[in-house]
């Protein structure tokens, strides 16, 4: 793979001060014969100090993300840091101007696209430039994500256990600084293809976050990332002042496969918990209705395991291989 992109930025990262900008992807199509993709970038450079790059709208239908760092790069000084701050809003942002998970254009899933490729599609190339002209540049990584349309979580931030013990307990520190009310050691059900791995392998600290969904936000989410966000730069010193903790905070994780519960009907899914609800191995979860068959019965899903519901689906009509519910552990 070539390092050299086709994608073009109009800001110098390397330059202090404040500077809005975008990338330039190229996108030939029928209705722009010589067009491109404009995607806003940010950067915040200002004294001496580590390098913090941001991302949201990862998925275009999670909102979190987008609003907080529109209102942090706004917001935002050089005069008042000490290190960088990147900030990408929408990271992928045709899916984000089209309220959907994957990019309209190219059908793509950016979170299964890094590393990229300069010679693939759209989205492949942000995934390509992001990993080669931006992480180079980062100490630390903020992905801000939330439920998107099918998914509801209690709001958390998540680090991964990796074979480097040390990075794992500086993500661990990083993702409790956040401040969600619960901290979870996340496995992940599908993990190629991620821009969490490619940080990861390049040695530096990546947390993540779920901090709702339903394909829209809540004043307490929106509240919960813009604290987060702050909490993380009070912690890698790129802003002065502590973190504001989080009081309560649950440690948690997922101990193995029962954890997840998955769907294997078609029908309406009644969920029969909350979530943070205290869930015993057994106790029913939800069941999933047959309207073309009112007379028979629901089909039952039970728990496998002790826990809390820490996600289920916000989607009522589901199909076999849809998720239904995460039920992690304490620590
Ligand atoms: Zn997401």
């Amino acid at each position: 793979m070539s390092s050299d992109s086709k994608v073009t930025a109009t800001i110098d990262f390397s330059s202090d001060g404040k500077h809005w900008g975008h990338l330039s992807i190229p996108h030939s199509r029928n209705a722009s014969a010589w067009g491109a993709v404009h995607l806003p970038v940010i950067s915040i450079r200002g004294g001496q100090g580590q390098v913090m790059v941001i991302t949201g709208g990862n998925h275009g239908d999670e909102y979190e993300g987008p609003i907080a760092l529109m209102k942090l790069a706004r917001e935002l000084e050089a005069g008042t840091i000490n290190g960088q701050v990147i900030i990408i809003p929408a990271l992928n942002f045709p899916a984000v101007m089209a309220g959907a998970r994957v990019s309209p254009i190219d059908g793509v899933n950016m979170n299964r696209a890094f590393p990229g490729d300069r010679n693939g599609s759209v989205s492949s190339m942000i995934a390509h430039f992001v990993t080669e002209k931006i992480l180079p540049r980062a100490d630390a990584v903020l992905d801000i994500h939330s439920g998107g349309k099918t998914l509801m979580f209690s709001p958390q931030a998540c680090y991964h256990k990796l074979d480097d013990a040390d990075l794992t307990l500086r993500a661990m520190q990083a993702a409790m600084a956040f401040g969600a009310p619960i901290t979870l050691e996340l496995v992940e059900l599908d993990a190629g293809g991620m821009l969490d791995s490619t940080v990861e392998d390049m040695g530096k600290v990546f947390v993540t976050t779920e901090l709702g969904g339903g394909g829209t936000t809540t004043p307490e989410t929106i509240a919960m990332a813009e604290r987060g966000i702050r909490n993380l730069l009070a912690h890698f010193g790129v802003t002065s002042g502590k973190p504001v903790p989080c009081q309560d905070q649950r440690m948690m994780h997922m101990p193995d496969t029962d954890c997840v519960i998955i769907c294997d009907d078609a029908g309406i899914y009644e969920a029969l918990v909350n979530l943070n609800a205290t869930i015993t191995a057994g106790d029913a979860i939800g069941q999933i209705h047959f309207p073309e068959k009112p007379e028979r019965a629901p089909v039952v899903y039970r728990a496998a395991r002790d826990g809390v519901l820490i996600a289920r689906s916000h989607k009522a009509l589901v199909e076999p291989g849809d998720f239904l519910a995460l039920i992690a552990a304490d620590r």
